[in-house]
Order: C-alpha cells, then structure tokens, then sequence
C-alpha cells in the first residue's frame, strides 16, 4: 500500500515515522522548504526562534519515551515559569489568587475577591451569551477578573469580542482556580496548581529540531520526506483519491500517487482540493501570528520567564519570549534574543507592515514594560503563521463538522492535525493522531475510530496514562 501524507508537521511527519518504523511505503509532501509546521525553528546568524516558543509535554509515556531516543542527548529538560506583565504590574501564570491578591491595589483587590466569592457561591451569574467564553470565565473567576485580564487579553489575541468565542476551548484551556487551593494560600498552606506541567523538554537547537530529526530517521527507514511540494488538488477516479498534484517551488507540477492519503493541511483547504466549487468549510477562519524576532548584543539575559503574558491594550505583542530560557543555545555566548507574538489577520496593516515601522512599535511597548531595547538591538526579522489559531467562534463547530463529512465520501481520504481536524490542540496530541492513524491502517481490527473527530483531544488522549516529563 502507497500512503501518502500532505504536511510535514507533527501530525504528519509522526504518522510517516510509524510506518516508515513499520516497513511501509509512505511519501510526506511539505510545502514548506523545512520541516515542522507550527513547530519549525528559524535560525540566523547564531541566534535561533521558533514560531512563538514551544515546548513538548505527553502524558502519553511510550511517546515520550520515543522522543528521547530519537534525539538522545540533544533533548533538555527545562521548567516553565510565566508572568501577565503589565506596564505597573506583573503576576505569575497559572493565576494564582492570593497572587492577584498580593500584586493588586487595595480597591482591586476587594472587587476581584468579591467577584470570585459572588461566582462561587452562585450570588453572581455571567449575562454572557450560553456557552461563550465569556459565559466561562465569568462563571470560574468571576466578572471583575474577567474585565482586567482575561476579556482584555481575549480581545486583543482573538480580535474579535470574547463573547463571540466558544467556552469550549477555555474550559481545556485555561485552568480553573479550585476554591479549596485558595483557602489553604489564605491560611499559610501551600495550594497546588495541578493542571500546568511546570517541566518540559526541548531540544538543544529549537523545536523545530525535533522534527527535522524526524524526518531524517524517516528516510532512512525507507521513506520519502520531500519539501518545498504545495498539493493543490486530489485526483479523484472511481469515488477515491488516486494522487495528489503538487507544485514545487519552480511553478513545476507532478502527481504523488497513493493508495491512502492523510491530509494535515487546513481542513478548508482539504475540501477546496477535493472541490474548490463546493467547499463547506469556507466559513472557517484563522487568526494568524507574525512574531518580531529580535536579536540583542550585550544583554546575556532578560529575564527568568519562560512567556511573559501582556494583555496591555498599549502594547501591540501578546507575548514576550526569550528563546534562551528554553535552550541556552538560542542565542550566541553571552547575548541574548527576544521573540514579540504579535496577533494579526493574513494581509492586515499589522502582517503588512515593514519590519522597521514594527519594530518602532514594539520597542515602544517593551519599554513601556520595563524593559530598554533600542542600544542593544542588533538584528530584526519577522516570521509569520498564517494558520496559529483556529478561530473558535460558537458557530465553527456546524462548519468544521460540514467540512469533515465532505471529505469522508472518500474513504481513503482522512483529515487530522490541528488544521485538518480545525481545533485548537498541542503538538503531542497532534502527534499521537498521527500515531494512532497509522496503527489504525497497518492493523484495522484494533482501536479504530470511527470518523476523524474521534482522534481529537478527547477519549483517545484521555485514556493514556498520567505523566508530564
Ligand atoms: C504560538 C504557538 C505556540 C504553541 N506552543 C505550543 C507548545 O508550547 N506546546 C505544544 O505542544 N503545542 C504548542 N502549539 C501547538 C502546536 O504548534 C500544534 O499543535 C502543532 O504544530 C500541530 O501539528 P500539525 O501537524 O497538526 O499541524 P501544523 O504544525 O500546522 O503542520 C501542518 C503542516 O502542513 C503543511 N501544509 C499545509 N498545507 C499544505 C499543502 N497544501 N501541501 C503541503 N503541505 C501543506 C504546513 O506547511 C505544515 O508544515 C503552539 C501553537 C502556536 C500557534
């Protein structure tokens, strides 16, 4: 059997490996000229930056365990720590009450404890419509905190009113504070927050490094990893697909022909390749990313986090991170980078923008928060996401499920990954679609989904076990 896989990000790229692993005949296509998708890793002159700083966690052991001997030594273990910085304040993440508390002026202070007390003990109901997240994190942390923080950071992320958003995606989200941890803190006992992992691994030379990895333990288990290769349509015969017609980075065009085909592309773009004429998924749309790499000399380093949250309607980034607090090799001995994720639309001002003009704005903010720049900036450049985040609006979920029944006609056709499945998920759970996919094709009499969702972030990844790193 010829399988044939459109993306080379994790999804993609751990579906080949297992049945490259399994002698299989299996051919990725990558559009990109490097491997990874969300998860690639740019790298200049000495300094390097994924696409918004990742790092990998599963609870699934047998995966991670994967990982590690695929990358031996060139795997580190890091711990996490996360602030909301705001131009007078900074709070660590996951919030923590008696923090906020801590951190907050006196009259703050009491209208956030309020709010959380008029949630909790019902006295407050959220007006927000029914299964927004609003309605969700009204009803968790109360209103007055959902005003300060989360509305504010929501608005800026997404660009559109938080109240438009499905509470679906919060509730995996964002960790709910539990009432019982608050009182301990009161009291002088230490509360946990049990649904962050603070450790995490990462490799030496960025996460893109994993996948690159990957790749090349593919090919030489016998499989074919090629790159630069944008399929634009599926050949259809007979009710199935028989190829995929690629285009290479010349304009040159060839057909890939398979048996089975697994897309992770854009789950909007998969039915536009089935039929452009009659595409159900059209409605679904993304909020892309362009992140602001800055290179510094003569700073060794900005601070101890990890992310640093900024909600600040007065600065145009989302998130502050220093590549080097994940690998120490980020950036040349003794300097330091920082990476500013700046929340865009493909085409808007913001993505448009020229790099100088940005970089303008951003230092405005940085130093608005504390942190001076401009002398030490030795180097700028922007890369972009146009797909970093399925766009959760309540009505997505009709629009995926459409999307997906369009291309179940054909039966050796599946969609999967976070932009073929259109949900908002982490790397691992990407991965271990992938993984499960490809067992699923080498064995169809064991666990076997019944239809594309089913691989998503529920029982599939519920099941596993419980470890973090
Ligand atoms: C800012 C940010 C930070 C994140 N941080 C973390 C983190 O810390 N930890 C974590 O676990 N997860 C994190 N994630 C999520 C993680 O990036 C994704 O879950 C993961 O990349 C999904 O993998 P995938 O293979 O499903 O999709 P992608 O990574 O999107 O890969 C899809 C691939 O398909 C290719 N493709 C698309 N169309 C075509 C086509 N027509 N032809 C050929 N190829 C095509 C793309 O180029 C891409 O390489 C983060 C995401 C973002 C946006």
């Amino acid at each position: 059997m010829r399988v044939v896989i459109i993306g080379g990000g994790p999804c993609g790229l751990t579906a080949a490996w297992e049945l490259a692993k399994n002698g299989a005949n299996v051919t990725v296509v990558e559009k990109d000229s490097s491997l990874g998708g969300l998860c690639k890793t740019v790298r200049r002159d000495g300094y390097q930056f994924d696409l918004g700083g990742h790092r990998f966690i599963s609870r699934d052991h047998e995966l991670v365990e994967d990982i590690k001997e695929l990358m031996g030594p060139r795997l580190l273990a890091r711990s996490r720590r996360s602030c909301i910085l705001f131009p007078d304040r900074r709070f660590e993440y996951p919030l923590n009450m008696m923090d906020v508390l801590k951190n907050g002026a006196i009259g703050t202070n009491l209208r956030f404890a309020l709010g959380y007390v008029a949630t909790i003990s019902g006295l407050s109901r959220s007006l927000s419509p029914v299964g927004s997240f609003q309605q969700w994190v009204e009803a968790k942390y109360g209103k007055p905190l959902y005003h300060e923080f989360f509305g504010p950071y929501t608005r800026k992320l997404w660009g559109v009113d938080p109240a438009t958003l499905s509470g679906e995606w919060a509730a995996s989200r964002i960790p709910a504070p539990r009432f019982i941890d608050t009182l301990r803190k009161s009291i002088g006992l230490s509360g946990t927050t049990k649904t962050h992992a603070a450790s995490y691994l990462y490799p030496v030379g960025g996460i893109g490094e994993m996948f690159e990895t990957m790749g090349a333990r593919i090919e030489t288990l016998g499989g074919k990893v090629i790159t630069g290769a944008d399929a634009g349509s599926l050949v259809m015969r007979d009710g199935r697909a028989v190829a995929i017609r690629v285009t290479d980075s010349g304009g040159g065009a060839m057909d890939i022909e398979g048996d089975t085909f697994l897309s992770t592309a854009p789950l909007n773009r998969l039915a536009d390749m089935i039929d452009p004429t009659a595409n159900p998924g059209t409605g679904l749309g993304h909020r892309s990313l362009r992140f602001l790499n800055i290179m510094l000399d003569g700073i060794e380093d900005l601070s101890p986090y990890t992310w640093q949250y900024t909600p600040s309607p007065q600065v145009i980034m989302t998130r502050v991170q220093e590549p080097k607090r994940r690998s120490p090799h980020s950036a040349p001995e003794g300097r330091t980078s920082v990476m500013l994720e700046i929340p865009c639309r493909k085409d808007d001002d913001v993505w448009n923008m020229p790099d100088g003009q940005l970089q303008d704005r951003a230092l405005e903010g940085m130093s608005r928060l504390g942190y001076r720049l401009g002398p030490h900036v030795s180097g700028v450049f922007s890369t972009y996401a146009e797909h970093a985040y399925p766009l959760l609006t309540i009505q997505a979920a009709a629009l995926r499920h459409a999307a997906l029944l369009s291309a179940r006609q054909y039966p050796n056709v599946t969609s999967l990954g976070r932009q073929g499945l259109f949900r908002y998920i982490f790397m691992d759970e990407a991965m271990l679609m992938g993984r499960q996919w490809a067992r699923n094709l080498m064995n169809p009499n064991g666990h076997n989904p019944a239809h594309e969702e089913d691989y998503g972030a529920g029982s599939l990844l519920r099941e596993s076990g419980s470890i973090a790193v």
